[in-house]
């Protein structure tokens, strides 16, 4: 019997070489849970048919030397991220049976270090939404309460670590979809700086906006995974190099942006805030101008990117297509029937903001609101290290209490879309349950390029925590 929620990479790593157990040991035990929880919880779509034999291959780079950090380490994959010759649905009825033609970056360097790949997880229709509700392959049920949501969009990748159904897995953010299931599932979640990783063959749902990254059990795996997924790479031309950065000093607290949140996400911040005293950093409070805009400004410029990025499924280039009276006729039934109710409204909603006319009003007067928050967020930055906010307003809410009121939805997002319109990197660290056991998440965002401070600061409050 292997303890499997008492593991991390590195202590992964020391019992391959140890021969404690093999690879083969470590898949088998992740896929008895699986097989045990998965129909509760739907957390993945597919579980891969050859898991042993990629076990297999994995064990022999223990034997021939060649065997680094993350080779044998079973991840789980968000079903948006292109790995060639499987399924990658976005959890979309139109690219239900989509077969990837190559592999995402992220995949390839995934492949190069020898990780187990151990299935796709479900998650909101191409990333668009908070709770894995909008799937159109079923709920993704949170591991702590199965009457409450995971989260989303990528609910299905923090789940799956949670329930220990996988060691590791990626996720992808556009507005917080990595660091609010990761929060509601008690596992650690990181949003990379816009450009840290590459987002080829990520499928894009706003292209300004989103990004892949891990989610994990351990500030230190998520250090670990975040390294090796990252660099430039020539196949997406917004990738930039990495730096080293030092360490945090001083913690920004902007108290002014934190009103309507629930009672015990506030009362367990404030406790959160002492814990980081107690460990010597300097809590100050700050002002962010602008920054209660950021949700009203997202949910313009990310529709507007939606409607240009969802283009390209008109059931000719790719996935199901249907039958329609001539080529129209077509693309109305395939994306009028074939694209769930949200992936609809955000394609209205970006439409109508870019249409002549209102484009002024509304995409360019948001992307002015998006300038102005950066600059605002930025020159904070220079005043302190680190801000800290909690990751999600309220911890994970049952399952059908947002989905009639989908302002209620996007409201929620409201912690996390600053850093996706800002560009800057924000991790998620779980910070306690409430009454109820549900866990909680706690934010930290920094300077571009800094996810250094970040790991660190992490590592520092998880150990406290
Ligand atoms: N909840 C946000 C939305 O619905 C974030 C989605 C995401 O990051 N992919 O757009």
């Amino acid at each position: 019997m292997i303890n499997l929620s008492e593991l991390t990479i590195k202590k992964v790593h020391d019992h391959f070489k140890n021969g404690d157990f093999t690879v083969l040991d470590l898949v088998k035990e992740y896929k008895k849970v699986i097989d045990e929880k998965n129909g509760d919880i739907n957390a993945y779509l597919e579980v891969f048919g050859d898991i042993e034999e990629q076990a297999v291959e994995a064990q022999k780079r223990f034997t021939d030397g060649t065997a680094t950090l993350l080779t044998g380490i079973p991840i789980a994959v968000k079903d948006n991220i292109l790995i060639k010759g499987r399924v990658a649905s976005a959890a979309s009825k139109i690219l239900e049976n989509y077969h990837a033609t190559y592999d995402a970056t992220v995949i390839a360097k995934l492949k190069e270090a020898g990780a187990v790949f151990m299935g796709r997880t479900n998650m909101d229709e191409f990333a668009m939404g908070g709770s894995t509700e909008n799937s159109a392959f079923g709920i993704t049920r949170n591991p702590y309460d199965l009457e409450r949501v995971s989260g989303g969009s990528s609910g299905g990748s923090a789940a799956a670590v949670a329930m220990d159904g996988a060691l590791c897995a990626l996720g992808t953010d556009t507005g917080g979809s990595i660091r609010q299931p990761a929060s509601f599932c008690g596992v650690v979640g990181l949003k990379p700086t816009y450009g840290a990783v590459s987002r080829y063959g990520v499928m894009a749902m706003a292209a300004s906006l989103n990004i892949p990254g891990p989610i994990t059990k351990s500030v230190e795996d998520c250090e670990v995974l975040f390294n090796l997924i990252k660099g430039v790479d020539r196949l997406d031309s917004v990738t930039i190099e990495g730096k080293t950065s030092s360490e945090a000093k001083s913690i920004g607290v902007p108290r002014g942006f934190l009103k309507e949140i629930d009672k015990e996400v506030l009362e367990n911040f404030e406790q959160s805030l002492n814990k980081l005293k107690s460990l010597g950093y300097e809590i100050k409070e700050i002002e962010i101008p602008n920054i209660e805009y950021s949700v009203a400004t997202y949910y313009v410029v990310m529709p507007a990117e939606v409607s240009s990025d969802m283009a390209r499924y008109d059931g000719v280039k790719y996935g199901e297509s249907l039958e329609g009276k001539d080529l129209v006729d077509g693309y109305f039934q395939t994306r009028g029937h074939l694209f769930g109710k949200e992936v609809k409204r955000r394609i209205i909603l970006g439409t109508y903001v870019l249409s002549a006319g209102y484009s002024e009003q509304y995409y360019n007067k948001a992307n002015q609101v998006r300038n102005l928050i950066t600059k605002s967020i930025k020159k904070v930055l220079d005043e302190v290290d680190v801000i800290v906010l909690p990751t999600s307003p309220t911890p994970a809410f049952k399952i059908g209490e947002k989905t009639d009121d989908p302002i209620q939805m996007y409201l929620a997002d409201i912690f996390t879309v600053a850093a996706n319109l800002t560009g800057l990197p924000a991790i998620s660290v779980p910070s306690g349950t409430t009454s109820l056991n549900l866990p909680l998440g706690l934010q930290f965002m920094s300077k571009h390029l800094e996810e250094d401070k970040l790991f660190e600061l992490g590592k520092k409050f998880e150990k406290i925590n």
